[in-house]
């Protein structure tokens, strides 16, 4: 089965108990657009616990606003009761959400017209011209901008995030009230903010959503984002092809290894970014080929457009990990060194394999190891 056709199931099992359901979001956004959608979320009016009276296996995944994750033959899809959100007092959370209103009060507090639509039967119901603007392509708020915005500033990240994605454009007074209320960005988590970049460096049209994102000062509520920054990653032949190789443009251009810091990404980011930016300078050599991983040295053969060799350069170099070293510490312990000398001399070691200036045969490393402890004054 599709994940339409389970979504399906879903719709009539609801259907039948008397409430309404509806596939909601993204989801219907990319079937407009024609496009297999990611998850496919559902929206209803039946309760949290009605919900899971009626669906043996599901989970409260976030049961104070309403969601409940239905699992049917091991895909999850997320069930959430038709809400309206209460006033934002700052820029963030809504105050209060309520459940139990009507499907047009959901569609109601959804960010951009397109992602304010809803399916069943199908049928599109599109109470806000969702459609129209996704011919358009353009990027429209369901009601006032500078309402929206107020309410939660986390929709103007989301804004470039989408005209990334799908190539669109910004309606006029979007604009201007993302442009007005950017300094709000300030109070939204990092981590959210983080997000939202992240997907928008990952979009086809990167580079004209962050040119729009200086032009309106956006910017400058971003952490160690300058202009001549964005116009280094601008003018940077490499694509973005993850969340990774976004990071390490920026990293690479900034020059400033603590860069991503204030962005508060996870500490597998943080490294890997570093190293993809560190491989931008070496050229391939076999040090860092040998000392890089090969999903890493794969996204810097994508993001380059150029055809991956990340396995074949791995397979060439003549050791790929220190186990591999026909010497071990110890052999080094053997021949008389001690602490922090026995990492040095592996070191060493390794380095004159990797760079082929010695093969990787234990008598011939033993005599370089037993020269290396001569020069340390060890005999
Ligand atoms: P994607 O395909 O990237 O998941 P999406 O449209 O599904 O895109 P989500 O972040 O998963 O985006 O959000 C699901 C839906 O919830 C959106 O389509 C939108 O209707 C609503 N939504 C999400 N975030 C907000 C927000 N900050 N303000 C208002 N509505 C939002
Ligand atoms: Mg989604």
């Amino acid at each position: 089965m599709t994940e339409w056709e389970y979504a399906k199931q879903i719709i009539d099992t609801i259907n039948q108990s008397g409430g309404e359901a509806y596939i909601v979001g993204g989801a219907v956004r990319d079937y407009v657009l024609g496009n297999l959608p990611d998850d496919i979320d559902l929206a209803t009016s039946l309760f949290p616990e009605e919900v899971m009276a009626l669906f043996p296996k599901s989970v409260p995944t976030g049961i104070e606003h309403g969601t409940v994750t239905v699992i049917i033959d091991h895909h999850p899809f997320e069930v959430t009761t038709f809400r309206s959100e209460g006033t934002y007092s700052d820029a963030r959370r809504p105050d209060h959400v309520s459940l139990g209103v009507s499907l047009e009060e959901d569609m109601l507090r959804r960010d951009f017209t397109m992602n304010a639509m809803a399916f069943h039967d199908g049928q599109v119901v599109d109470l806000f011209g969702g459609q129209n603007d996704l011919e358009q392509k353009i990027i429209r708020t369901v009601g006032s901008p500078y309402e929206r915005f107020g309410e939660d500033a986390l929709r103007i990240m989301r804004a470039f995030r989408f005209m990334s994605q799908l190539d669109f454009s910004l309606e006029e007074e979007l604009r201007d009230a993302a442009s007005a209320l950017g300094q709000k960005l300030e109070q939204i988590a990092m981590e959210r903010v983080a997000i939202e970049f992240e997907k928008m460096m990952c979009g086809p049209a990167y580079r004209k959503a962050l040119s729009e994102m200086v032009e309106l000062g956006i910017h400058r509520f971003l952490p160690n984002v300058s202009t001549e920054l964005v116009n280094r990653v601008l003018h940077d032949v490499r694509t973005p092809v993850n969340a990774v190789s976004a990071w390490a443009l920026f990293l690479y251009h900034a020059k400033d290894e603590n860069w991503l810091l204030p962005w508060k990404r996870s500490n597998a980011i943080k490294r890997e970014a570093a190293i993809l930016a560190a491989l931008f300078e070496s050229e391939l050599d076999p040090m860092h080929i040998y000392s890089t991983s090969e999903s890493i040295l794969s996204t810097y053969f994508n993001m380059h457009g150029m055809e991956d060799r990340s396995r074949e350069l791995k397979q060439s170099l003549a050791i790929r990990t220190r186990k591999e070293l026909g010497f071990d510490g110890r052999d080094a312990l053997e021949l008389g060194a001690r602490g922090a000398m026995i990492k040095y001399l592996l070191a060493d070691l390794e380095k004159q394999v990797v760079l082929e200036q010695i093969p990787n045969d234990s008598t011939i490393l033993r005599e370089e190891a037993k020269k290396w402890l001569q020069r340390e004054g060890v005999y």
